[in-house]
């Protein structure tokens, strides 16, 4: 069994129509590259996690098996930047036979990750923020980096079906006519699934 240890943060069961088909666990994981200004887990993200082998991490998850078998639903995986974890995910996936791996991701990582991950899960929930360069970086405090170029990747390479992009309105930061971009690029690279939706400021 691998020694590899998960950071983990929080765990959120039953879970339904949120994270895909079925009934899910929210797995979520410390660690990401951006500093989101409205980040809903910024206070989730500041707690020390407690570092757990797959096998722990199994035997907390396992209780919802039969859910899980039942509804074709599985671990849903968060954070933070889910994609960070690749070698524990490839340790963990053996024991969870029959369950739906997704991962919710920004995709700001390099592209060797994201080509990793598309061996691994079974769906991607992605937040794109927004397709503009200077609006991205005044937003996450941080450069949009490989984002286009990991959506193409996906766009050409996992099953569409399977790809959901979430496109928000960022209050003081975009505009309806920014997410109207961002989905009409979406829609041209391919992508089926475009949620557009405003994010909800709360006090971190
Ligand atoms: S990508 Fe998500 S977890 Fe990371 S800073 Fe932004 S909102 Fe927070």
């Amino acid at each position: 069994m691998s020694e590899l240890k998960y950071p983990l943060l929080a765990l959120s069961r039953h879970r339904m129509e949120v994270d895909g088909e079925g009934v899910t666990t929210l797995v979520a994981g410390a660690g990401c590259p951006l500093s989101c200004a409205y980040c809903i887990n910024k206070s989730l993200l500041r707690q020390a996690p407690s570092f757990v082998t797959a096998a722990e991490l199994y035997e907390k998850v396992r209780i919802d098996d039969l859910y899980f078998q039942a509804t074709g639903g599985g671990l849903c995986f968060g954070g933070g930047e889910s994609l960070l974890h690749a070698d524990f995910y490839e340790a963990l996936r053996p024991l969870c036979s029959g369950w739906r791996f997704t991962a919710e991701t920004s995709l700001n990582v390099s592209p060797e990750a994201v080509r990793r991950a598309a061996e691994i899960f079974d769906a991607f929930i992605i937040d794109v923020k927004t397709l503009d360069p200077a609006i991205y970086e005044r937003y996450t405090g941080k450069p949009q980096g490989p984002v286009k170029e990991n959506l193409s990747w996906l766009a050409a390479n996992f099953e569409p079906s399977r790809l959901h992009v979430r496109v928000p309105l960022i209050p003081g930061y975009n505009s309806e006519a920014d997410q109207a971009r961002n989905e009409a690029v979406l829609r041209e690279m391919g992508f089926p699934h475009i949620e557009r939706f405003p994010y909800v400021i709360r006090p971190s």
